[in-house]
């Protein structure tokens, strides 16, 4: 645990972040959607990406996905991971249901899978699972009987292994899209599913919230793609779309409480409402499933 809070030590420091441009298409302009401390997001006027310029550089992202992240070290971020695993396997166990009428088993990678839980529930619905992780707490603490790869994402090599590979919440903290869409392909057998979720900044509600939209946090959030641009995107590195849909989600109110309004959740305790699990269609972000194939 880094003690004073990890954020405080990264709010300090001008030389842990860097500038970038477009990554989709390159253009050096930029329309401001918001300023936060040394952090900025913008949005490409060119091809309409939005994406965090003036960002945390590796070494700042290192010191920021620590212990401290998953226990409630850093604001927005996970309170007691641990905690959450009850209603992240009933979560995951939908998500990986819905998946089997596009693939039914096989080898299986999930990608920034914590510790872990997402695996169980992907073995329960016919798959081979395995995991890939960069925080090293959160690989230590692997609940489960199931592989977890100790590295980035894009540094794993393993060529044509993978039947399905599922980034859930991932692709819009990765510093760089093109390394990962490449990754992606490479890794995949023919004919494999790339299956995404991701907030979309074109969706009604995030158009509405503008820069008060939740998940423009620009520590940890580095890429919001809209729908067209990501399925182009993906074309790009030789993949077809295959489908999308809002991402359901199952979790507990208070958690849902944490992530929109955090000053009421403790007027939930007394209640014990908490606890009490929920079914919800996020309304500003997609499941997206694609297919590799020939480029
Ligand atoms: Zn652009």
């Amino acid at each position: 645990m880094l003690n004073p809070p990890v954020k405080a030590v990264l709010s300090a420091q001008s030389d842990l972040v860097e500038e970038v441009a477009c990554a989709y298409c390159g253009s050096q302009s930029k329309e401001k959607i918001l300023e936060k401390n040394l952090l900025r997001i913008v949005r490409c006027p060119d091809c309409g990406l939005w994406y965090t310029d003036r960002r945390w550089n590796a070494q700042g992202i290192a010191a920021y996905y620590q212990e401290a992240y998953f226990n409630g070290g850093v604001d927005g971020a996970f309170k007691d991971y641990r905690s959450e695993s009850a209603e992240k396997q009933v979560d995951f166990s939908h998500k990986f249901l819905a998946l089997t009428a596009l693939k039914k088993g096989g080898k299986l990678l999930d990608v920034g899978c914590a510790t872990g839980v997402s695996l169980a529930a992907a073995a329960k619905a016919g798959y081979e699972p395995e995991g890939l992780e960069l925080s090293a707490w959160a690989v230590a603490h692997n609940a489960t009987p199931y592989p977890i790869h100790h590295c980035a994402f894009t540094d794993f090599n393993a060529p044509g292994r993978y039947d399905v590979i599922t980034l859930w919440d991932v692709l819009e903290h990765v510093a760089d899209p093109d390394a990962v869409f490449a990754k992606l392909h490479a890794l995949l057998n023919p004919g494999g599913l790339a299956v995404v979720s991701y907030p979309d900044p074109g969706t009604w509600m995030a158009r509405m919230m503008g820069a008060h939209w939740w998940v423009l946090v620009p520590d940890e959030h580095l890429y919001f793609y809209p729908a067209p641009l990501l399925c182009a995107w993906m074309q790009r590195h030789g993949f077809r779309f295959l489908r999308q849909n809002h991402e359901i989600r199952h979790l507990t109110l208070a958690k849902l409480m944490q992530k929109t309004f955090p000053a009421a959740e403790r007027l939930l305790t007394p209640w014990g409402w908490g606890s009490r699990l929920i079914r919800l269609s996020i309304p500003y972000k997609h499941v997206a499933v694609f297919q590799k194939s020939d480029v």
